[in-house]
């Protein structure tokens, strides 16, 4: 197999390439046939010479006329080899910096097809250190498509380019290629089953690898490209949709969904549930009634109202004797919640835990919980820990799960026998990418955010700008209101030259803001002191908090409505949407104000984004667009950096024809011990070793 062939064996490659090679991730023959091209050129197109431009980038085919080596005048022993060839229409020079021994490559009255960029250099016209291939004295063509020995790989055809690091060249690389598609053509096997191949009409395997690394035409390079793209997300969905079958067949709890605690707490709500919530409570109603475990993620954007759902659903499972566990990511976001439900809902016990709590109470929540003397429990993720044993779980809810690992996210419904979860995030992502991730999921999206919400303004300011910010600030709190002033770090780097939060609070204390009442708040600040600092700016008794993102997620104070980011350039677009999430909360119009100087492009396009749009969805789309889905999610956490070609942005239809296809057969054979999908089961597993077990379960 050739995922078992060293690339160090391969010919044309010793241990110091293939050292290279390992930093590019081409440890083995399949690697490397894996190791696809960035991007193509097409050097089919012969230009006359007559035609050709200064600074555009050209191929053309002409005959040698004289050829020579120079020495540099200003450069000693810097050698310059010059080449003038000629067409039927004109001539131009091609020059080489010191490649010396090229000069006897070339002979007068020899055909070469040449590629490179046209350069004025005094009143001439030049080709730069050309791509060149000369034509074979015996046919008067290259034979640009030909599968055989002797074609050229480098020019006169669709040629890849590929991301290589300093010590190899493109035109190497492309040999090291072709040697090994050559040699290895007959032991590439086709892990795609013939019949879903057929369906869909793939290539196979061998015909895709040869395509992808040297087109035939722009056709075979389209068709080779769309299978590749097909089995990476086939293979990507396998597991998905096992565990989503396994899961239907994994018997749950049947809660008892209608009742008086819900019924009350609807009721007393000082708003009316906007549609969405409605339609996403009917949604998670409908499995928490079935007897079968929910697995369901929640997408709303920041400040949709999904603490309200979750607590619905909560009630749901407590009414029917049942505990409920909700875990947050940070605890300023704990014990918001945790003074908001309770506030809401008499009739339960609710427990808070944190790993700051000390080990008395802790020890003695320990045992309620064990004890069932409380039905819902919030915490952070020292809701994990060994000690935390319930009596009877029924539903875990974890919120901003971005925040958590994929195996702490795990952890929880593992304290319960088969409870509901609930899962939420205010990062929302395109359909497709939801089902790439998370196709064991069932999906429940809120879409519009509750009415008379005040409006966010958001401006891009210069440093130079700063006191525009600082005026538009001031006069939000003449008229009551409050502000948060956010920066990237605790304390100012002078590397980076960055300020950080703990310095400007105490200059802005003395100087700009001397006259309001300022708080500071940071990650390093005991967690007792954030507590008072947090409290104090919910009670009005702050105008202004200066802060880290300890407060990016979930903290629902209405009153604030400015919001200035400082560095913004340092943050990443998600984050920063996160962070203005926490204005815009009242009725009252909110500013927010993005500070940077930074010119990059990057940062440039992000805060344009972030002034143009409001809506999370939106948002995050040109996240991806910007970042890539893999960066977008943190590659390896989310298994993305899988999907090589694949891209589940574009690529909506292949997706589902790879999902549905993963469906079927998994549906026919959910251990894939047939005969015809045993190649399927071992690429799978070399992929995915981890669901080896997952398959093994009965
Ligand atoms: P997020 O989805 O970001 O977690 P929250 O659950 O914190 O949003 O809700 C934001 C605010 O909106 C809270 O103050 C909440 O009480 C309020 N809210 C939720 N649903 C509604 C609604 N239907 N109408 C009005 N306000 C609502
Ligand atoms: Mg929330």
């Amino acid at each position: 197999m050739l995922h078992e062939i060293a690339i160090r064996y391969v010919k044309g490659i010793g241990p110091q390439r293939a050292k290279l090679f390992d930093k590019l991730g081409i440890g083995t023959l399949e690697d490397l046939l894996y190791y696809f091209p960035r991007r193509y050129e097409d050097r089919t197109n012969f230009i006359p010479v007559s035609k050709l431009q200064e600074g555009s980038t050209h191929t053309i085919k002409a005959e040698v006329l004289v050829r020579g080596e120079r020495r540099s005048f200003r450069r000693r022993g810097f050698s310059i080899v010059e080449v003038a060839v000629a067409d039927q229409t004109g001539k131009i020079f091609c020059v080489w910096f010191n490649q010396p021994y090229l000069k006897d490559y070339f002979k007068v009255g020899q055909t070469l097809i040449l590629y490179g960029r046209i350069e004025r250099w005094g009143n001439r016209l030049q080709m730069n250190s050309p791509e060149f291939e000369i034509v074979s004295q015996d046919s008067d063509e290259p034979r640009p498509c030909a599968q055989g020995r002797g074609e050229s790989l480098n020019i006169g055809r669709i040629v890849p380019i590929y991301s290589l690091p300093e010590g190899i060249t493109q035109r190497q690389f492309r040999q090291l290629v072709k040697s090994a598609l050559d040699e290895y053509l007959s032991q590439i096997n086709d892990a795609l089953p013939y019949d879903i191949r057929s369906r869909n009409n793939l290539l196979n395997l061998a015909k895709s690898l040869i395509n992808i690394h040297f087109p035939q035409d722009p056709d075979m390079q389209k068709q080779a490209y769309e299978r590749l793209a097909f089995e990476e997300f086939f293979l990507f969905q396998l597991p998905l949709v096992l565990r989503k079958l396994k899961k239907k067949e994994r018997p749950g709890i049947s809660h008892k969904v209608e009742g008086e605690l819900v019924n009350n707490f609807i009721s007393g709500l000082p708003f009316q549930l906007t549609l969405s919530q409605q339609k996403v409570i009917a949604e998670i109603k409908a499995d928490m009634a079935k007897p079968i475990t929910m697995q369901r993620l929640l997408q709303g954007d920041v400040g949709s109202g999904k603490t309200v759902v979750a607590t619905i659903a909560g009630l749901m499972a407590i009414q029917g004797g049942y505990q409920v566990a909700f875990m947050v990511p940070t605890e300023i976001l704990a014990k918001q919640h945790f003074e908001k439900i309770k506030g809401q809902v008499k009739e339960i016990k609710i427990a808070l835990l944190t790993s700051s709590i000390d080990k008395n109470d802790k020890e003695k929540i320990y045992r309620q919980i064990k004890e069932g003397k409380v039905d819902l429990i919030i915490g952070t993720h020292a809701l994990l820990e060994e000690d935390v044993q319930f009596k009877n779980l029924g539903l875990a809810v974890i919120d901003e799960q971005h925040k958590f690992g994929v195996g702490q996210r795990a952890l929880l419904p593992k304290k319960g026998l088969n409870p509901d979860v609930l899962i939420m995030t205010a990062t929302p992502i395109p359909r497709t990418l939801a089902i790439t991730l998370y196709g064991d999921l069932d999906i429940s999206v809120i879409r519009e955010l509750p009415p008379g919400r005040g409006s966010i303004k958001t401006f891009s300011f210069t440093q130079k700008e700063e006191s525009r910010a600082y005026s538009i600030a001031k006069a939000q709190i003449r008229q009551g209101n409050q502000a948060y002033i956010v920066y990237p770090v605790i304390e100012e780097s002078y590397a980076l030259d960055i300020a950080g939060a703990k310095k400007m609070y105490a200059e802005f204390k003395k100087g700009e803001f001397k006259e309001f009442r300022l708080g500071l708040i940071h990650g390093r600040l005991k967690q007792k002191e954030q507590d008072r600092i947090m409290r104090q700016f919910k009670k009005r008794e702050l105008d202004i908090l200066v802060s880290t993102t300890v407060l990016e997620v979930g903290i629902d104070i209405p009153n604030a409505t400015c919001m200035i980011v400082e560095h913004a350039e340092r943050f990443g677009l998600a984050q920063l949407h996160q962070l203005r999430g926490r204005i815009g909360r009242g009725k009252d119009e909110s500013f927010c104000i993005l500070i940077s100087d930074s010119q990059t492009q990057e940062a440039t396009r992000r805060l344009k984004a972030m002034v143009e749009y409001n809506d999370g969805f939106r948002i995050a789309e040109e996240d991806l667009k910007i970042r890539g889905p893999g960066e977008f999610f943190g590659a390896r956490q989310s298994g993305l950096c899988e999907l090589r070609i694949a891209n589940p942005l574009t690529q909506m239809q292949l997706l589902k024809r790879a999902r549905e296809e993963a469906t079927k057969l998994l549906n026919f054979d959910p251990h894939l011990q047939a005969r015809q999908n045993s190649l399927l089961k071992e690429k799978l597993l070399q992929r995915f070793p981890e669901y080896e077990k997952l398959m093994l379960v009965g």
